[in-house]
């Protein structure tokens, strides 16, 4: 059996926010509850507790309450689940998980640097056993049975430093870290008009963030030819870990974005003759 673990050390980590733009500290803490729970220390510690049913979209994941929200959970969120972090105090001072270098590698270096503890209370995996597709006009979401975790993501943007991109790999820790982890977020030049008027990205540069014009990468070398889909695959592991349990089984995402992920995420709650525990 699979063990629940939390972290051996406490993380202190800050940076600002890619929509709020504004400056956050955060602060992890090892917890014996078996669950992770969200803090918001600047409203007399609020606490949230990680529910699908409590994630929304837009641009980016994140938990909402009547009282508050968190957002941009997505790569911290994957790191936890690709180390087996289930049990954990999340203590943050506003209302978005720090972007910092656009990636999830300074989460796993922070996590790496505190250890592991590894709890005595047992946990679940869920293993996909019907296969099943979502789709919306030119976007797909499928599952399907396998014996490993395993992502499959295509993208296709009428751009010259992308066009089409697929990656395909079962994961696992040291993969995730050497091939995905690093693969930062990217942005449009010509949408950052759009999305400040929706107050989004106003914490977005090229400190942050791929950035392209309309021909090119403006931000400098590519930490890979095809980091956009790395990035993709980085989003859906940390929507996926919404489920809340190791999952074994194919999710493929074609021209898919936070809002099918989720979407197939709710599919699976409400639908559980397509899985099993095990
Ligand atoms: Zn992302």
């Amino acid at each position: 059996m699979i063990q629940k673990s939390t972290i051996q050390k406490e993380i202190h980590l800050s940076g600002i926010g890619i929509h709020s733009g504004k400056k956050v500290n955060l602060l992890l803490k090892p917890s014996y509850s078996g669950g992770i729970i969200f803090r918001r220390t600047d409203l007399d510690n609020l606490e949230l507790a990680l529910d699908p049913r409590k994630i929304e979209t837009k641009s980016s994941t994140y938990i909402v309450s009547e009282e508050c929200k968190i957002q941009t959970l997505e790569h911290l969120l994957a790191v936890l689940y690709m180390f087996g972090i289930d049990s954990l105090i999340i203590e943050i001072n506003g209302d978005e998980i720090p972007i910092m270098e656009g990636s999830a590698s300074p989460f796993v270096q922070a996590i790496l640097n505190s250890g592991i503890v590894v709890l005595s209370e047992g946990k679940k995996s869920i293993k996909i056993i019907k296969p099943f597709s979502l789709e919306e006009q030119d976007a797909g979401f499928f599952f399907s049975p396998d014996s490993d975790f395993k992502i499959t993501y295509s993208i296709e943007y009428d751009h010259p430093a992308i066009q089409r991109q697929e990656l395909s790999l079962s994961l696992n820790l040291e993969n995730f870290m050497k091939e995905i982890a690093p693969a930062r977020t990217f942005g449009f030049l010509k949408d950052v008009p759009a999305l400040r008027a929706q107050g989004l990205a106003a914490g977005g540069s090229l400190d942050n963030a791929v950035v392209l014009d309309e021909k090119d990468v403006i931000s400098g070398p590519l930490r890979y030819p095809d980091e956009f889909v790395r990035h993709k695959i980085l989003d859906l592991i940390g929507d996926l870990s919404l489920m809340g349990a190791p999952l074994i089984g194919h999710f493929k995402a074609q021209r898919a974005g936070h809002s099918l992920h989720l979407k197939a995420i709710h599919f699976l709650l409400d639908n559980p003759e397509f899985w099993t525990y095990i």
